[in-house]
């Protein structure tokens, strides 16, 4: 048996088989063959092998997203069947004596230049997909393992790192808990086991050793623990512990349909954090009284061009409709930082979580942020809806803001395109939104502070890097003071006011909240019948 530490990000206890998360992450060397030929047949068994992927790639999405999501992995197979690409890449290993690798790599690199060059659009796009296609081989030649999951039963996933954009794409139903060795409890690999009620930990003393994978384990949640190989008597303590905390699971389960009421009379909303329409599902199972966060960002991870206005139209309309009527606040794309998809073509910058982010990616590229507007007015024909922009610093932003907005709603209302009414506010996660809260709170109907960025611009704390955990202290005196201003500036002009960061959860601080007057706390949906048994509790 192996044991290891972590820190824990839920608690819960889960066991099952290791799977051993690889990232596609290699390193291409260029060197000279001796036998060209031979090179080349090992360039098309990873052709082959890469093709086959792509299939089931194909399959997978088909069957979990649509023939249109999955589309892109059809187009990257016949992308491998193209003969002016192939030839290119014989010919560079032929004329050259480079590894297969290497010459896979520069062909796709010329190939992309070529198509960016182009002045029609839909070949401009296939620059990402040539890379894409190149990347995958070249990775095949350089021993890199497949990214994903390639398991018939649920797992536990033990991985250096996950970013957000990986995250996304992984299957959640194969994962019975998350292992990784970096990541902070404020990343949002945290953020999405949260999400998806599995016990995680984070910066955990495992190696990630290929003899692991396939392995029985365990993970403790409650003390930070995960054995590999676990004896058996320790195995069974676990699995008792499991049933006690599955019991208090279902006991919280008797709370559906309950108020979230304290014996004296104050009430609060509990609402859910969502990343996705598989979400809904989750919060409504929770009985959450709506959706206080859909961090909108997710529609656009792990995919290689922007989603159009139609494909975000139907993923806001099948959210808003799922909820019959509950409130779904959307908050535009908050990209940037750990969010990143290539295809935005951000700048690489020293302080990225000081960066070009969010509502300033949005206001200087106005096409993105007018297509996403477009999308969510559609959509609020089909239930009640609520937009807040993120990150933002200034009533200036807020007028420039509703500039757009109207001028998008003019243009809907040309085009007779019909749309609906959408309650509008912002989320209030930097010290400098909090402090003019006064100001702010006199252009918009709602606030919601994000606690996460909050904390971290407050406290001068990068919320992922672990060095600085013991430094973290979500609970500090100037985060709830700044809190405390926003729900009185707030209330002193006439709008609601909620949290939707992690603290919202921290039920060691309900009652605190609740005298604060918060009117709404919008929590992962596992922690949603917590936070009402803490306030039914008061
Ligand atoms: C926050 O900053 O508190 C928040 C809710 O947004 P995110 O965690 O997505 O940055
Ligand atoms: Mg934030």
């Amino acid at each position: 048996m192996v044991k290891c530490s972590g820190k824990s990000v839920l608690k819960g206890i889960a066991a099952g088989k290791l799977y051993l998360y690889r990232k596609k992450e290699f390193v291409l060397t260029q060197e000279k063959v001796g036998d060209p030929e031979a090179e080349i047949e090992r360039f098309e068994e990873a052709r082959q092998k890469a093709c086959s992927q792509l299939d089931v790639l194909y399959e997978k999405a088909v069957k979990e997203a649509g023939e249109e999501q999955a589309m892109i992995f059809d187009v990257h197979r016949i992308m491998l069947d193209d003969g002016d690409y192939l030839d290119a890449i014989r010919e560079e290993i032929r004329s050259t004596g480079v590894n297969a690798a290497y010459a896979v790599n520069v062909t796709g690199e010329r190939f992309a230049q070529m198509f960016a060059s182009m002045d029609d659009d839909y070949m401009k796009a296939r620059s990402a997909d040539v890379l894409d296609i190149s990347r995958r081989v070249a990775g095949i030649l350089a021993g890199a393992g497949e990214e994903g999951i390639v398991s018939d039963e649920p797992v536990i996933l033990l991985a250096d790192d996950l970013a957000p954009s990986e995250t996304v794409q992984i299957d959640k139903s194969r994962i019975l808990a998350l292992v990784t060795r970096e990541g902070s409890t404020n990343s949002h690999t945290a953020i999405l086991a949260r999400s998806m009620n599995i016990p995680a930990l984070v910066q955990t003393d495992v190696e990630l050793k290929e003899e692991y994978h396939g392995k029985p384990a365990v993970v403790d949640g409650f003390e930070g623990a995960l054995y590999i190989e676990p004896q058996e008597d320790l195995l069974a303590g676990l699995l008792r512990r499991k049933e006690e905390a599955d019991r208090a699971r279902a006991e919280l389960e008797m709370l559906k349909g309950l108020d979230n009421v304290t014996s004296d009379g104050r009430r609060i909303d509990v609402y859910a954090n969502i990343g996705s329409v598989e979400d809904v599902d989750r919060a409504l199972e929770a009985d959450a009284g709506g959706i206080g966060l859909f961090r909108s960002e997710f529609i656009y991870l792990g995919r290689n061009d922007f989603p159009s206005e139609e494909e975000q139209f139907e993923i806001y309309r099948e959210v808003l409709s799922r909820m019959g009527g509950k409130k779904v606040v959307i908050r535009t794309l908050d990209i940037g930082a750990d969010k990143q998809a290539d295809y935005f073509e951000l700048p690489k910058e020293e302080n990225p979580a000081m960066g070009y982010r969010a509502i300033r990616i949005c206001l200087t590229r106005q096409e993105i942020f007018r297509t996403q507007l477009r999308a969510i007015w559609r959509a609020s024909v089909y239930g009640t809806a609520a937009v807040m922009f993120p990150m933002i610093i200034s009533v200036k932003e807020i007028r420039k803001i509703r500039e757009i907005v109207e001028d998008v709603k003019r243009e809907l209302a040309a085009e007779g395109i019909p749309f609906g009414n959408v309650e509008t506010g912002i989320m209030v996660e930097t010290p400098a939104a909090a402090v003019i809260s006064d100001e702010l709170a006199k252009e918009v109907e709602f606030f919601s502070i994000g606690t996460n960025d909050l904390t971290q611009y407050t406290l001068a704390i990068d919320r992922q890097n672990q060095r600085l955990e013991s430094f973290y202290d979500a609970h500090h005196e100037a985060v709830l003071r700044l809190i405390g201003m926003t729900v009185k500036n707030a209330h002193a002009a006439g709008i609601w006011c909620g949290i939707c960061g992690e603290l919202g959860a921290d039920t060691s601080l309900t009652e605190t909240f609740l005298n604060m007057g918060v009117d709404e706390l919008s929590v992962s949906p596992s922690s949603v019948l917590g936070v009402r048994k803490a306030v039914r509790d008061l």
